[in-house]
């Protein structure tokens, strides 16, 4: 193999797979290079909540990025089923983040006082008025904060999409091919070296998940990603249950097409083990049918886990290398890599055309008193 490229993606997830589609949809010739199959991990196993509000407690440059790439997914979605027919199940009824108590819910009341402030919607309904609308929710539930603007889509679908777009617009996709690592000269990426061979290109952009410590050293010895494992399940009811996801702390109960709920997740970090736990299920279940007692009846259908790319620093390496002409990061999307898909790809595609500068990057690692240093 020694093929030549305008740009050399590492890593065929959504992150990689979205920079892929906005770059290929500029004209740009790209190759994307999977260890394994397309969407196959992190992408794979995400519930795919489009929580900007739910997700936020604080205000963080990232929260502007969230909504920014939120605001995408309608566009997108039309665009990608005409392009690939594939339907990434884009819904945009809202969210509701629960409160089990009087201090929980004067909690959402704060975060929901400043996300106004910032323009975005919410509105707080008691527990009674939460029951109105989705009546199997238990009597436990005090308050909800409703975001009608959040939403969900089908993760890996969504993920395929974004690669199949890329290849309908000229992209290579190499999918059992490891990066080896990266080649340069004299300071300048030339290239990267795979399992098959040599790909040839002058800008290389890592977007290796949890496994992109490796590569990441090129930056800084201090940068890398770390996996965070999550289980989730899924159950099948045919008696409708709940319209629109709930969440809380972390938690959540997803309602999908065809009757299905996922249900998830565990949070363990630092382990690559992608096993499902008698007690994980047990814990989730649990606090399932705390929120929706009718799951109790709802019918068993699976489990599975993924590894979300937690980075060292808590923020997602975003941006271009300060001394190392060609060589680009993105990557540590941690647990909203879903959400962030799109605005991720267009902001590496504008960052690469140096329509956009260092800047995410620049603030976030400032925020995290980070420092370029080789
Ligand atoms: C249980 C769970 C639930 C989640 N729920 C949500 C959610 O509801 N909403 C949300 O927004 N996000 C969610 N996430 C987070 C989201 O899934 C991730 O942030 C996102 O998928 C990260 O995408 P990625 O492309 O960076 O990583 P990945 O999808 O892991 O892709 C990285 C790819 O790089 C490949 N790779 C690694 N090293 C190499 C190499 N050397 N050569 C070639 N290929 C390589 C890997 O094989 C992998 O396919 C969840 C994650 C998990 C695990």
């Amino acid at each position: 193999m020694s093929k030549i490229y305008d740009i050399a993606i590492i890593g065929g997830g959504i992150i990689g797979s979205s920079i892929a589609h906005f770059l290929s949809e500029r004209g740009y010739k790209v190759a994307v290079i999977e260890k394994g199959r397309i969407a196959s991990e992190a992408s794979k196993a995400a519930a795919g909540l489009l929580g900007v509000q739910a997700e936020w407690d604080e205000y963080d440059p990232l929260f502007d990025m969230a909504r920014k790439s939120r605001r995408m997914f309608k566009g997108l979605s039309e665009k990608l089923r005409e392009k690939t027919g594939i339907d990434i199940g884009y819904e945009e009824k809202g969210i509701y983040r629960i409160a089990k108590s009087d201090e929980a819910a004067e909690k959402l009341l704060q975060i929901m006082k400043w996300q106004q402030q910032t323009g975005e919607e919410s509105h707080f309904l008691s527990g009674a008025a939460l029951r109105e609308k989705e009546p199997n929710v238990s009597q436990s539930i005090v308050g909800a904060a409703y975001y009608p603007t959040d939403g969900h889509v089908i993760a890996p679908e969504l993920a395929r999409a974004f690669a199949h777009s890329a290849a309908i617009s000229g992209a290579e996709i190499y999918e059992q091919t490891e990066v080896l690592d990266i080649q340069m000269e004299h300071n300048r990426v030339t290239g990267v070296v795979t399992s098959e061979g040599m790909i040839s290109s002058d800008k290389v952009i890592i977007a290796s998940g949890a496994w992109s410590t490796k590569l990441l050293r090129h930056f800084d010895k201090s940068w890398g990603t770390y996996p965070v494992k999550g289980e989730l399940l899924s159950v099948k009811s045919y008696k409708p249950l709940l319209t629109i996801p709930v969440f809380e702390d972390g938690f959540y109960i997803v309602p999908k097409r065809g009757g299905r709920y996922v249900i998830g997740a565990t949070v363990k970090p630092h382990t690559y083990n992608k096993a499902v736990y008698a007690e994980s299920i047990q814990y989730l279940m649990e606090r399932a049918i705390g929120i929706l007692p009718g799951l109790k009846e709802a019918e068993w259908e699976t489990a599975w886990a993924g590894l979300r790319p937690q980075s060292q620093h808590s923020v997602p390496y975003m941006g271009k290398h300060p001394d190392i002409q060609g060589l680009y990061s993105c990557t540590g999307h941690y647990r909203n890599g879903i959400l962030l898909s799109p605005i991720s790809g267009e902001y590496m595609a504008d960052l690469l055309e140096e329509k956009q500068t260092n800047s995410l990057l620049d603030s976030l690692t400032r925020r995290e008193g980070l420092a370029f240093k080789n």
